[in-house]
């Protein structure tokens, strides 16, 4: 109803019930003898506009630090400066904070060390090392990533491995790979299929790793959703409708049971090589299945990063599942310094005030993201109350253990 209608339609309310007053002698507006009262009818709501305010007297318990240091595995701190497709493309890097940014936060959450996982390769990956791994040695961590646009080359395979080799002599920790592996690199680089997540040509990549004792944190596929229509009938609808290049629905996209099968077949090819599978192994709406793939890879980890939104609405089976495999959960943000475009990633105190609240507490139905409308779906998410032998473990003994930390 336009404001010029709803103004008349209160207008003709009014004036009903101003005769049924001089009528009657009633004081109820707009009410006839023996009629109950007519309800004013609410204008329609645009979706993105609804922003409502739970009811709930319920607990709310602010958590600002942890005791204990804190690793965050899974952050971003620089970014490949190019990319076309959506393949990084080149060596170059851009800071999206400096350490002088981090650290205070860093110190008030308790947050010993996080991880940069997207520090690229070559001249770039030695500038990121160099202003964060070298400047502050105990605080931050640098991971590689491949050189996709030399995939072309008829020696990618072992310029690649070797590539490994010199990441690891500037000094980089692990090697990251971003959901462009499945999702975006083609045997082109940028043209023809998609290349699989088992291909080959990686093979002696994934080895270097292992024989370099470098961890691969491994984001593969996406939210089920997002391989559906954006329609109705998507839960995550708005997050979608605010990304529409998230959409992984339809063209020669492969579906997410097929991408989670290439990666586990190159997996179990590769059982010396410690995978920490993002995201909660990029699954956290399936934990039967992640469950299962734990069972079946010992060298698989998980961390949960901008998952705490799924794990927090399935409470009771996400605590079972933090009983069980609490030696092989790894404490993750995702955390984007100044990362407006992804709300439940902003690097902030409030970002992890959140995570620790849901790893800690038994409190109900609170907001998963520092944002005031819940980004990856319309619902509120329930605490964990982790005993203290399992939250060591995930905020900083299993990270330590598999990122080879001494004391
Ligand atoms: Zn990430």
């Amino acid at each position: 109803m336009s404001d010029v209608n709803r103004r008349q339609w209160l207008s003709r309310v009014g004036a009903a019930g101003v005769a049924a007053v001089a009528g009657t002698g009633s004081s109820a507006m707009g009410q006839e003898p023996g009629k109950p009262p007519q309800p004013v009818k609410p204008e329609r709501l645009a979706l993105e506009d609804f922003q409502p305010k739970s009811m709930l007297h319920v607990p709310e318990t602010k958590v600002s630090q942890w005791r204990f240091p804190v690793i965050d595995v899974h952050t971003h701190l620089t970014f490949c400066a190019r990319g076309k497709n959506g393949v990084p493309h080149g060596e170059e890097i851009k800071f999206l904070a400096s350490p002088d940014d981090l650290l205070p936060v860093m110190d008030r959450k308790n947050i010993r060390l996080m991880v940069n996982l997207t520090g690229n390769h070559g001249k770039g990956l030695e500038e990121a090392i160099q202003r964060f791994q070298q400047a502050h040695p105990d605080r931050f961590m640098v991971f590689t990533e491949p050189g996709y646009d030399h995939f072309n080359r008829p020696d990618y395979p072992r310029w690649q491995a070797d590539e490994i080799g010199r990441a690891h002599q500037a000094g980089a920790r692990g090697l990251k790979v971003l959901k462009a592996l499945g999702l975006y690199l083609r045997e082109g680089v940028t043209s023809g299929p998609l290349v699989k997540i088992d291909d080959p040509h990686f093979d002696l990549m994934w080895e270097s790793c292992a024989a370099f004792k470098m961890p691969v944190a491994i984001h593969i596929s996406d939210p089920e959703a997002f391989f559906l229509p954006i329609d109705r009938f998507n839960e995550r609808f708005e997050e979608l409708n605010n990304h529409p290049d998230w959409s992984f629905h339809g063209r020669d996209f492969p579906s997410n049971r097929e991408l989670l099968e290439a990666r586990n077949r190159m997996f179990a090819r590769h059982p010396k090589v410690a995978f920490i599978a993002l995201h909660f192994g990029n699954n956290a709406e399936n934990l039967a299945s992640v469950s299962e793939c734990l069972d079946r890879f010992p060298n698989m980890y998980v961390d949960l990063a901008a998952r705490v939104g799924e794990l927090g609405r399935q409470p009771r089976t996400a605590r079972k599942f933090f009983e069980k495999y609490q030696d092989r959960i790894m404490f993750g943000t995702d955390a984007v310094p100044n990362g407006t475009m992804t709300p439940q990633q902003v690097f902030s105190d409030k970002l992890y005030e959140i995570y620790y609240r849901f790893l800690e507490t038994e409190d109900e139905y609170f907001d998963y993201a520092p944002a005031p409308k819940p980004p990856q779906g319309r619902w509120q998410i329930y605490g964990l109350g982790l005993p203290e032998s399992i939250l060591r473990k995930v905020y900083y003994e299993n990270a330590k253990r598999v990122l080879g930390i001494g004391d």
